[in-house]
């Protein structure tokens, strides 16, 4: 492959070095095919891409890359998708809201910190502490929907 690599990947690699954390080769490979993927990517799809890469490449390795890319926040994880995405917005650390169509399966995620705000909120209203506040929403998108062109 020569395409050149997304300018996603050398703000994640600027930012990383920002926060004295190191993008290795191999975590650069593991952020660079979720990003590519355009679309929620599982560990062992992940796993397989990149073995065509580098073979022999073994799952921990793909755990530990996806663990230090979903702490830098370069990657989030749907739960309830066992899957990952990228982020387009590393830069300020956030929680966010993905908007998970189910006939397409296409990802949007919104970044909407008043929803955060009311979430943590009315949960600590409880007593509850939040760990992931991560707000998954299911349904259908504009398109399939037919809501839009
Ligand atoms: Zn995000
Ligand atoms: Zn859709």
């Amino acid at each position: 492959m020569t395409s050149s690599p997304p300018p996603l990947l050398d703000r994640a690699e600027a930012l990383c070095r920002k926060r004295g954390a190191r993008l290795t080769p191999q975590r650069r490979q593991v952020l660079a095919i979720v990003c590519d993927a355009q679309r929620p990517i599982g560990a062992y799809e992940i796993l397989a891409a990149l073995r065509a890469l580098v073979p022999g490449a073994a799952p921990p390795t793909v755990y530990r890359a996806l663990e230090f890319l979903v702490q830098q926040g370069l990657v989030h994880r749907l739960e309830t998708l066992h899957a990952f995405v990228g982020c387009a917005h590393p830069d300020e650390p956030h929680a966010g809201q993905f908007l998970i169509c189910r006939t397409c399966g296409a990802v949007s995620e919104l970044e909407d910190a008043l929803v955060s705000r009311s979430v943590q909120a009315a949960a600590a209203a409880t007593g509850f502490r939040t760990e992931r506040p991560v707000v998954e929403i299911s349904g259908r998108c504009a398109r399939c929907s037919g809501g839009l062109p």
